[in-house]
């Protein structure tokens, strides 16, 4: 992540918060040392409860440091707006569940939105296949347009739901 961070040409300090989309290891395992070396973790109050779950699914080989829960920012998503406004964002954070339960997506105001893991409605299982497409509608309500999955390419929003 530093290598990645200094090749783009993004100082650690510019950066003023991490947001974990949900908190699985290959999402949100940096956030302790994130905020060890000063980046403060921003939680939607909706995540809380899942922090303390990830733990269980950590091998040794995966060298995490635990995440602290007393030193966290914990917002609502109706906080979102006023709290990433302060840092010069413009947009919200939305709870997106589908994926898991504590899965949120990062809405900008020109329409992009980072969806970490939230499961493409096509690929949505019978069992969860409600709560994925309610995740995408809401979505498109706040006008999200152009989708940046966690993995994968950017894609646009209107070609790929249905629901
Ligand atoms: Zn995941």
């Amino acid at each position: 992540m530093r290598a990645n961070l200094e090749r783009m040409g993004v100082p650690l300090k510019e950066i003023r918060y991490g947001l974990a989309t949900h908190y699985h290891i290959d999402h949100a395992g940096l956030a302790q040392e994130f905020k060890q070396a000063g980046v403060p973790l921003l939680v939607l109050e909706a995540q809380t409860g899942a922090i303390p779950l990830m733990r269980s699914w950590i091998k040794p080989r995966d060298h995490y440091v635990d995440i602290s829960l007393h030193d966290n920012v914990v917002i609502s998503s109706a906080e979102s707006r006023a709290a990433l406004h302060r840092i010069g964002i413009a947009g919200e954070i939305l709870h997106t569940p589908g994926h898991s339960d504590d899965s949120v997506s990062l809405l900008l105001d020109d329409g992009s939105v980072f969806t970490g893991d939230l499961t493409h409605p096509a690929l949505a299982g019978e069992g969860d296949a409600g709560v994925v497409a309610a995740s995408w509608r809401l979505l498109r309500e706040r006008g999200a347009t152009r989708v940046y999955p966690g993995h994968g390419p950017v894609r646009q929003m209107d070609t790929e739901s249905s629901d």
